[in-house]
């Protein structure tokens, strides 16, 4: 049985919700505040017709670095023996279609394809099973960073955080398997990177509960779960696709900042 999804469209950023982003309908219930099965529906929405905008405005967005061991290697790095914590700016968030903006701070920006949790619940020092049941759904992500900057600063803030680079959508799906989660990357249609949840070194159960010991999480919070191996550089004109397994395909066309 396919999942039920929920997306934001229009500059009011209303929720539609349905079993397939082909069928949705407006949604006249709050997703964090109703379960599932006494959402109330409206009628039919084109999304194709719409400004579809990211599904979720989150407070915080916490980043996983090195999750994937292939990935890990890939960049010189040891594989950590914690998860390794960063946080992106919220006003990095930017919807599907929505261009990732190439600063002219940076020579070499890469893609980083990721499964993004978001929270239906507050987490403080939880353990992982409540942090699993803590989950409102999941959906598609690139962690867009300045593999430059992040090379040159002693921390991730600025290689993360610049404007456009937390593409998210096309829609969260709710009540996800958790364990039987993939996430594909795409470039110009060619296939870049591809992970599965059980690659993972710490599953997203236990990355919840490990953030929720530094950070109270809120609902809305979104969690990126780290990339798996195959992160390469993205150029004007690009167009990205990533895509996890139920969500559907985030796209997004890259730019070269050019002077307003
Ligand atoms: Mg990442």
């Amino acid at each position: 049985m396919p999942g039920m999804l929920f997306c934001r469209y229009g500059p009011e950023g209303f929720h539609a919700a349905g079993d397939a982003l082909e069928a949705m309908r407006v949604l006249h219930s709050d997703p964090f505040s109703t379960p599932v099965s006494q959402w109330r529906f409206g009628r039919e929405i084109d999304l194709a017709r719409e400004a579809i905008r990211a599904p979720v405005e989150p407070g915080k967005i916490v980043g996983i670095g090195r999750n994937y061991a292939e990935h890990a290697r890939e960049l010189d790095h040891p594989v950590p023996e914690e998860p390794v914590l960063f946080l992106k700016s919220p006003g990095s968030v930017i919807g599907p279609r929505a261009p990732i903006v190439l600063p002219p701070e940076s020579q070499r920006v890469e893609h980083e394809g990721e499964i993004a949790v978001v929270l239906g619940a507050r987490l403080r020092r939880a353990p992982a099973a409540d942090a699993a049941r803590a989950v409102l759904g999941v959906t598609a992500a690139c962690d867009v960073t300045a593999r430059d900057l992040q090379r040159r600063d002693p921390t991730f803030a600025r290689a993360k955080s610049f404007d456009t680079f937390c593409p998210l959508g096309p829609a969260v799906l709710v009540e996800p398997d958790l364990e039987e989660l993939a996430v594909v990357t795409r470039v110009n249609g060619e296939e870049r990177q591809r992970g599965h949840v059980s690659q993972m070194l710490w599953g997203i159960a236990e990355l919840l509960a490990y953030a929720s010991r530094m950070m109270t999480l809120e609902p809305g919070d979104v969690v990126l779960t780290g990339t798996p191996a195959g992160v390469g550089p993205l150029a004007d004109g690009d167009r990205l696709e990533v895509e996890v397994e139920g969500v559907g395909v985030l796209v997004n066309p890259v730019e070269a900042w050019r002077q307003e």
